[in-house]
């Protein structure tokens, strides 16, 4: 089993103040606890380039949390894959939900984008989840799978590529799934990928994600199948998220 791996999202949170957290995990990061677990820190864009500067030598990595499709191009507004690897990624979150609602990204896109990530070098952590209607209506695993088969690539090394089950009303809502759901979806991905790559399925690591905090850290993230965590607003302050973290030591 690969070495779990805790993903912090920082949204769009953060200035240049917040160099001060990057610096802090840093500092926390032993070399024990880094034999146990492997950081990434997502901030936003802007902070990138100064974030891998602060973080050379600290073996965190960085991750961007969106890239368009293409290397490169008339784009406005838009970061691609390679860009991100040239600022020191070695991540792409793609297909997070607030994508998907606040900028309609289809399954197709997010296929595209994460086939952009392995392009440019990076692991894309791909982003499914349910909603709290679906899960209501039984069809939590039925969505999960057809996200799963729409958006991952057809073609990877498995062990390139992260999968982030977050179900939408567990982000930033305080509630979470109890760790038996989680075991179940876990089970459920698990299968899909094994389907998709066959055995080597078996090197990807599917993180939970939707309010991980320190204080629920350790019973949804000791369930089987779970690889990590994709954490959000806990990951916005060094203190919490090293204590996240700190479960694996
Ligand atoms: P919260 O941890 O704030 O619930 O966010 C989860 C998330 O969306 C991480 O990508």
């Amino acid at each position: 089993t690969p070495r779990p791996l805790v993903a912090g999202n920082w949204k769009m949170h953060g200035l240049s103040a917040s160099l001060g957290e990057i610096e802090a995990v840093a500092g926390g990061y032993d070399a024990a606890l880094r034999e146990k677990v492997e950081l990434a820190i997502c901030p936003p864009a802007t902070l990138l380039e100064r974030a891998s500067r602060l973080l050379a030598g600290a073996e965190i990595a960085l991750g961007g949390q969106d890239c368009h499709e293409r290397p490169s191009g008339a784009h406005t507004g838009d970061i691609s894959a390679e860009m991100l690897a040239d600022a020191g990624a070695s991540y792409v979150i793609v297909g997070h939900s607030e994508r998907r609602a606040d900028h309609g990204e289809s399954d197709a896109l997010i296929r595209a984008k994460a086939l952009a990530g392995l392009r440019a070098g990076l692991s894309p952590i791909v982003c499914v989840g349910e909603t709290r209607a679906e899960r209501d209506a039984g069809r939590a695993s039925a969505i999960v799978e057809a996200q799963l088969d729409g958006s991952l690539p057809r073609r990877a090394a498995p062990d390139k590529l992260v999968v982030a089950y977050e179900p939408v009303w567990a982000i930033g809502s305080g509630l979470t799934p109890t760790p038996l759901d989680v075991a179940e979806m876990h089970a459920a991905i698990r299968a899909r990928l094994v389907i998709h790559f066959g055995t080597g399925a078996a090197a990807t690591r599917i993180l939970y994600g939707g309010s991980v905090k320190a204080a629920n850290a350790a019973e949804l993230l000791r369930v089987k199948n779970v690889d990590g965590a994709l954490v959000g607003g806990a990951s916005l302050t060094a203190k919490e998220f090293l204590e996240i973290a700190e479960i694996y030591r």
